[in-house]
């Protein structure tokens, strides 16, 4: 028993200094990926749930090392929040979103709103807005047509946040609160907060098939649409799905029913091929 303790101790030991190495391995190789153009957007679709007609698309980035292949960014994301690398890559991405949404539309694709995710740190960064209005200076994008997607976990600062909130109102902004019902909000925050949409997530809808599931998720679509905000659901990979989330009143969806998140260049292919 001791000399097996002994051996799982060994193995342990190695598999969390492997871990730690790849851990600091992407910490360093992110600090140059920007430059040495290894991030790369892709963009999925959000479509009218009635008509399968893309109205949006969000911008997901994509990390292509040359030896360490694809990582995910649910890999890189937290080590980038966690070292301050997610502030210039935050700004690289909104900077390139906006001015691929106006490249569409120079191409004759009709005017889509471009969702980009914006971590916590960024959120609250003292720079934030005027980033945001600087970007859409320089590009001359429809501040309208922008939706920057913030987590619930804003909520632990309310009322810093709500005042960013606002202050994004004013520029014109769209915001939305993404993976909403995982985290932080309680009913009466969500009320006060100058917010256009939610984005219900994934994990509501997986298993929305499932009738002892259905009134949770029925019951955040009512609340979305009491206060008057737009819902989108996320995730969706079924027509079953869809076609439950229709019934419930619910216009907006996104998921690899659809589309999965795509490069810049099939984005106008997606307005073509539809499904009902
Ligand atoms: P998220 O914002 O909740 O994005 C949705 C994730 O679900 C994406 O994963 C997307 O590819 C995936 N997804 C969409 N539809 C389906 C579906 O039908 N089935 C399944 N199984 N998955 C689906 P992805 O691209 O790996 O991104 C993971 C997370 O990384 C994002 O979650 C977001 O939190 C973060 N992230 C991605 N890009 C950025 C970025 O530019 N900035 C920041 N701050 N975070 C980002
Ligand atoms: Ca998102
Ligand atoms: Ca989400
Ligand atoms: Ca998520």
């Amino acid at each position: 028993a001791k000399g097996n303790g002994r051996n799982s101790y060994c193995f342990f030991h190695s598999d969390l200094n492997d871990a730690l190495t790849r851990k600091v391995k992407i910490e360093n190789e992110l600090r140059r990926a920007i430059e040495r153009n290894q991030l790369v957007l892709y963009y999925q679709p959000i479509v009218d749930l009635k008509t399968g007609q893309p109205t949006g698309v969000e911008a997901l980035v994509r990390w292509f090392h040359p030896e360490m292949g694809s990582i995910s960014p649910a890999e890189f994301i937290p080590i980038a929040e966690e070292t301050g690398q997610i502030i210039p890559i935050g700004d690289w991405v909104l900077e390139t979103a906006c001015k691929q949404n106006l490249a569409w539309q120079k191409e004759g694709l009709p005017p889509v709103t471009i969702s980009v995710n914006v971590s916590v740190r960024q959120f609250q960064h003292t720079d934030f807005i005027a980033k945001v209005k600087n970007v859409l200076e320089t590009t001359g994008h429809k501040p309208a047509l922008l939706e920057l997607e913030i987590t619930e976990s804003i909520m632990q600062n309310v009322n810093e946040s709500i005042n960013i909130l606002k202050q994004l109102k004013d520029i014109g902004v769209k915001t939305a609160i993404d993976d909403f019902g995982t985290g932080y909000s309680s009913l009466h925050i969500l009320k006060k907060l100058p917010i256009d949409t939610i984005k219900v997530d994934k994990l509501f809808i997986d298993d929305i098939t499932d009738e002892a599931n259905q009134p949770i998720v029925k019951t955040i679509i009512d609340i979305g649409a009491n206060l008057n905000l737009r819902v989108i659901a996320e995730g969706i990979e079924t027509i079953e799905q869809a076609n439950i989330l229709t019934q419930y009143q619910c216009h907006f969806g996104q998921g690899y029913l659809y589309s999965k998140p795509v490069p810049a260049e099939m984005v106008p292919g997606t307005f073509r091929g539809q499904i009902k």
